[in-house]
């Protein structure tokens, strides 16, 4: 049977990393829906809006196409902005330090959970982020909320983004973990929350193997 399954959680949880390779081993479509709002923002930034001028805002997101699209090199599905390969440019500093004001405003959430929606008419998936499974599939068949020690998300994703980027400063990264977890638990609209039906896994001391063994067996049940 073809389910929902929504991973959400705190940033640099390892949440796009479990959820590629639970719908890898599903043979299900796999959602990084941060990237999308990496994405937006991506564009945001390039086009220089003022993202608080509501109808430049509206006329931005008109031009914002949106699209997943699988790289034979990585394995993995990449997001295309505009037709315009933008995986590793929106790991960058400057998308990572604006996505979250960015991620806050009501006009970019309902493009962005809208698209989302159709796309979990599809067939199995699995998507990642924050809202997922309070807001974007309120009645998806396994939820899993994902937590694991600081020390290591901050290397996690220090590691990520030299390994994307080329660069990384480990105090840049600390600041902008903190800055997003703070700004994503107290925004008006959606805030990170774990749902009231979801599992918790802590990652801090389990490997990705780990892992997708425990949440397969989740799927199962
Ligand atoms: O998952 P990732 O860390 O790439 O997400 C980047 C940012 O996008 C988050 O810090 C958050 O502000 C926003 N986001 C969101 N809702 C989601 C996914 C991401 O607000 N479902």
């Amino acid at each position: 049977k073809n389910i929902i399954i929504t991973v959400d959680g705190y940033s640099s949880c390892g949440k796009s990393t479990l959820a590629r390779a639970l719908a890898q081993e599903l043979n299900y479509i796999f959602i990084d829906s941060g990237a999308m709002y990496r994405a937006i923002t991506l564009y945001f930034l390039n086009n220089q809006i003022d993202i608080f001028d509501d109808h430049e805002l509206e006329k931005a997101l008109r031009n914002i196409n949106l699209k997943f699209q699988y790289d034979p090199v990585s394995g993995s599905s990449h997001i295309h902005l505009n037709g315009v390969n933008v995986e590793n440019e929106i790991r960058k500093m400057n998308v990572s330090n604006a996505v979250s004001k960015v991620a806050a405003l009501e006009k970019v959430r309902d493009f962005a959970v809208e698209m989302q929606r159709k796309m979990g008419r599809s067939k199995g998936i699995v998507m990642d982020g924050r809202d997922i499974g309070t807001t974007v599939f309120p009645k998806a068949e396994l939820k899993v909320f994902m937590t694991a020690d600081k020390n290591i998300r901050v290397k996690r994703r220090y590691d990520e983004l030299k390994q994307k980027t080329g660069y990384a400063n480990l105090n840049d990264v600390i600041r902008n973990i903190e800055n997003r977890d703070h700004l994503d638990t107290t925004r008006k609209i959606s805030p990170l929350r774990q749902a009231e039906d979801a599992v918790v896994l802590d990652n801090s001391e389990l490997n990705a193997e780990e892992q997708l063994a425990i949440v397969l067996q989740w799927a199962k049940e």
